[in-house]
């Protein structure tokens, strides 16, 4: 709609695609409220956790580029909070079971989806010293993939959707390199093992 995206390469507009297709896909929890947030900061213990892999591209300033089929993302997810917006119904004496109401709830939670994007290094063998590791550009349908797998973990985790098949496709690639993991951020925090299924 009116986008002019081009599909072909990692679009530079991540937070929007990430945040519009989040809306998207969320929105069927309602009322129940989930929040998208970007985090660079380990969670903290309790949050339940969700891995999965794309194909990604990466940019450094030398003015290399590369693409990797081990794009790490890691999702967290908890729930944050009630959201005292109840409808005082006359009597209360009734714990709480509307048959009424097909999908209704009294109390709507908020939640919070964090996630985390893992960088790679450029190349010290194609001549380049720096040793930042570079965020990764992500392809708009690998966003969309890894967002509706994150939520079908948690429609079955919170909502008692059945065990989910995962869509574990990815945008085709043709390595030309092993896997760098002396170079790869997730590798280096123990996180890029293909586990997803732990
Ligand atoms: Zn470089
Ligand atoms: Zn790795």
């Amino acid at each position: 709609m009116g986008s002019s995206f081009d599909d072909e390469t990692p679009h530079l507009n991540m937070a929007q695609h990430w945040h519009e297709t989040f809306d998207q896909i969320f929105v069927d929890f309602n009322p129940d409220k989930w929040k998208l947030e970007p985090t660079n900061v380990p969670m903290p213990q309790g949050w339940r956790t969700f891995k999965d892999s794309a194909k990604v591209k990466f940019v450094c300033d030398c003015g290399n580029s590369w693409t990797s089929m081990n794009g790490r993302v890691i999702f967290w997810f908890n729930k944050i909070g009630d959201k005292p917006e109840l409808k005082q119904e006359k009597d209360q004496g009734d714990s709480g079971d509307s048959e009424a109401g097909t999908s209704r709830r009294e109390n709507e939670s908020v939640y919070s989806l964090r996630f985390r994007l893992y960088g790679q290094k450029c190349k010290i063998s194609e001549g380049c010293d720096n040793e930042e590791f570079q965020n990764p550009k992500w392809y708009r349908e690998e966003v969309e993939k890894v967002l509706n797998n994150v939520h079908k973990k948690i429609g079955e985790v919170f909502y008692g959707f059945p065990k989910p098949v995962m869509d574990e496709n990815r945008r085709r690639g043709r390595p030309r390199r092993p896997h760098d993991s002396s170079r790869c951020q997730a590798c280096q925090e123990g996180q890029c093992s293909s586990n997803r299924r732990r």
